[in-house]
């Protein structure tokens, strides 16, 4: 197997363009989860305090023997609204939840920007505190939309290091991933698979055919040839090995237009829109 690709981000980090997502692996079996993914040759886990699993996350980092500065760690901020004394308390229960002194990457999960969000700049200054005494190594957002991030860029000092947002071949967010490109911004492609609804495609399968790999490589070797950083979720350690064995092959032109085919724009999205998804207050 190929070794994973670093990519820099704009504050100097390097991040592992492939990892592990942790988005519904249940909390009770998120350690093991973490250390099969860690012994498939992972180093790069994405969870959230949405999640409910961060616990987990630290205790199959620690399980696996690895060095803490091996593996690479995202969490995410996922207060009920922007308050910065509530930031701060979050962020503090992230890394006692995780076991660590540091994250490598702290993100705004939502922008919030309906009736009960509150206001993500004064968020954003607060991630700028946890970058600023190293308890964060790299700050970013997700799921901001053009418009959001025009603002941080106008009213804060800081260019996000990622934008973590939707990206699959049904919804290729092309306009919000170039914007991110321009301004600097790499973009983190959730839900890599559309939640695994992408695979039964006849146009993925015929790609895979052709190349002689599997519907999800294709996918996967897809975003990589984009640039985006990916960590599709999968509770099975063949597949966690299978969507990780991407770099020994290339996708053509051909292939291209095929699985360009199928991106339905907007109405492509398997999971909540930023124009409309908002906590509840608690
Ligand atoms: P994915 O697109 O990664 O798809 C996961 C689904 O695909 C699971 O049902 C899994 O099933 C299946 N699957 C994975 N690999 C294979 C394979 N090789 N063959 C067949 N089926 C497969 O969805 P996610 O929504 O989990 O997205 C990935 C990560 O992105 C999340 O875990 C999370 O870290 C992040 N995310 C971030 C969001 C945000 O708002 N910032 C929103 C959503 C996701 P099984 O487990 O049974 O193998």
């Amino acid at each position: 197997m190929h070794a994973i690709p670093d990519l820099t981000l704009n504050d100097g980090q390097r991040i592992p363009q492939l990892g592990y997502g942790t988005f519904q692996v249940p909390p009770e079996e998120t350690a093991a989860a973490v250390r099969a993914a860690l012994d498939a040759g992972y180093r790069h886990i994405d969870t959230a305090q949405l999640y409910h699993n961060e616990r987990g996350v630290g205790e199959g980092v620690r399980d696996s023997g690895l060095a803490r500065n091996d593996v690479y760690v995202t969490t995410k901020l996922s207060t009920g609204a922007h308050v910065p004394d509530d930031t701060r308390r979050a962020f503090d229960g992230s890394l006692e939840a995780l076991g660590t002194d540091h994250v490598d990457l702290f993100l705004i999960h939502w922008p919030m920007v309906l009736s009960y969000g509150g206001d993500f700049v004064s968020t954003w200054r607060v991630l700028e505190e946890f970058k600023a005494d190293g308890r964060a190594r790299s700050i970013g957002v997700s799921n901001f939309r053009i418009v959001d991030l025009q603002r941080l860029l106008e009213e804060t000092g800081t260019i996000p290091a990622v934008n973590q947002i939707e990206v699959n071949p049904y919804f290729s967010n092309d306009p919000l991933r170039a914007f991110g490109h321009e301004h600097g911004i790499i973009t983190e492609a959730w839900s890599p698979l559309a939640q695994g609804a992408a695979l039964g495609e006849p146009a993925v399968q015929q790609v895979a055919a052709r190349r002689g790999q599997t519907a999800s490589q294709v996918i996967m070797r897809w975003h990589i040839e984009r640039g985006d950083i990916v960590f599709p979720k999968t509770m099975s350690p063949e597949r966690m090995r299978e969507n990780l064995d991407v770099f020994d092959f290339a996708l053509e032109a051909e292939d291209l237009v095929a699985l360009a085919t199928i991106d339905r724009g907007p109405g492509g999205r398997t999971g909540a829109d930023p124009d409309t998804f908002d906590y509840k207050p608690a």
